[in-house]
């Protein structure tokens, strides 16, 4: 477990001012720090104003929500840089480019260089900050894989932060590389676990388990089937045949649920509302390692998936499911006997007029 040294004389909460430096201009859309915006579970609200009991203080530095520009803005990078923010988090959005392969120019930039003038790329912020982050998050499946910008045949050489530092990088407390994929990642995934290593970091909890892909097992270890309010049409076998309004499975649309890890169905967009396929969209395995390039095209119907959908279709699907809608008509449709067999247990209600 990893944990910041507290003084004795000192509470936790009041010990621990955690500063999380949210880096935005990796090849990015900054579609994470937006979707970021709309958390509720907790919100960045609660985050910021300290809303959680027992939190210690957090201060959130993304471009998206600073007043600060220019040099004011970076200036809290430089002082991570020099040790002043101690301790802080460190997350990443977008994916890196390749800088040994950047022609005359470079593919990302954040902050000015005060030695050349020059563009600090963010490949080179890894460098500086990695050794004195407490821990470093990559959100969204561009920082986390690559994502769109790491597609077959692009320039850039893209590549997730795993794939910079190295799957087996630590943190100096301990903690790998926390990976929060999703284009973009879901809200609460990203708030909560923020949340979760500011405990973990104050010695309040422990750290989050993660996955061999670097996911926290806790958001990540359900499929969006096993999570989809659509699951009960598969196994009967009953599938969609067309976008709209359709209320059945959609595997045969291009579905990839199946086989992707993803709790967005279970915990939906927004405050609990949306969630993909819940709403009738098809997953597209978005928060995958490979995506988009391994699920394209992405309203084909996958192969396996046909199998296994055809293979529920022609056999024990609709037998389960006339058998279960049988069931309900002829026994459970109706009250229990006992309620009326004697006169005496039904309302005798006549009408008077
Ligand atoms: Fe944008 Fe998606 Fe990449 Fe996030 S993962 S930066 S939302 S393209
Ligand atoms: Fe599974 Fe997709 Fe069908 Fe939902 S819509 S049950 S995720 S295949
Ligand atoms: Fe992405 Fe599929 Fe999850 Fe939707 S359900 S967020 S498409 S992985």
């Amino acid at each position: 477990m990893a944990s910041v040294e507290i003084s004795p004389n000192q509470t936790q909460t009041e010990a621990v001012t955690a500063h999380v430096l949210w880096i935005t201009v990796g090849l990015s859309c900054e579609g994470d720090s937006v979707a970021m915006t709309s958390a509720t579970n907790p919100s960045l609200e609660d985050i910021i104003t300290g809303a959680i009991p027992g939190m210690p203080k957090v201060v959130v530095h993304n471009q998206v929500l600073a007043y600060e520009v220019g040099q004011e803005y970076v200036q809290a990078w430089f002082d991570a840089q020099d040790g002043k923010l101690d301790p802080f988090v460190l997350v990443i959005e977008g994916s890196l480019g390749n800088e040994k392969i950047n022609g005359a120019g470079h593919w990302t930039g954040f902050g000015v260089n005060p030695a050349d003038g020059q563009p600090i790329t963010v490949n080179e912020w890894l460098d500086r900050l990695a050794p004195k982050a407490a821990a470093i998050v990559a959100v969204g499946t561009c920082a986390t894989y690559g994502g769109i910008p790491a597609m077959a045949n692009n320039p850039t050489g893209a590549m997730g932060v795993r794939d910079y530092l190295g799957a087996n990088w630590k943190s100096k407390a301990g903690i790998p590389i926390v990976n929060i994929p999703g284009c973009p990642a879901q809200p609460d995934n990203m708030t909560e676990m923020l949340v979760h290593l500011v405990f973990a970091l104050a010695g309040m909890a422990p750290a989050p388990e993660l996955d061999d892909a670097g996911r926290p097992v806790a958001l990540f270890g359900r499929t969006t089937h096993e999570s989809c309010n659509r699951a009960a049409f598969y196994e009967e076998g009953d599938f969609a045949t067309e976008y709209g309004a359709d209320h059945r499975c959609l595997v045969k649309l291009g579905c990839k649920g199946p086989v992707v890890r993803c709790n967005v169905p279970l915990r939906g967009w927004v405050n609990h509302m949306g969630g993909c396929p819940n709403v009738g969209g098809i997953c597209m395995a978005c928060t995958m390692p490979g995506f988009p390039d391994k699920y394209m095209p992405f309203m084909d119907e996958d192969p396996m998936g046909r199998v296994s959908s055809d293979v529920a279709k022609f056999s024990w699907g609709p037998l389960l499911r006339w058998g279960r809608h049988y069931n309900v008509k002829r026994k459970y449709d109706k009250e229990p006997e006992w309620r009326h067999n004697r006169p005496e247990l039904t309302s005798g209600y006549s009408k008077r007029w």
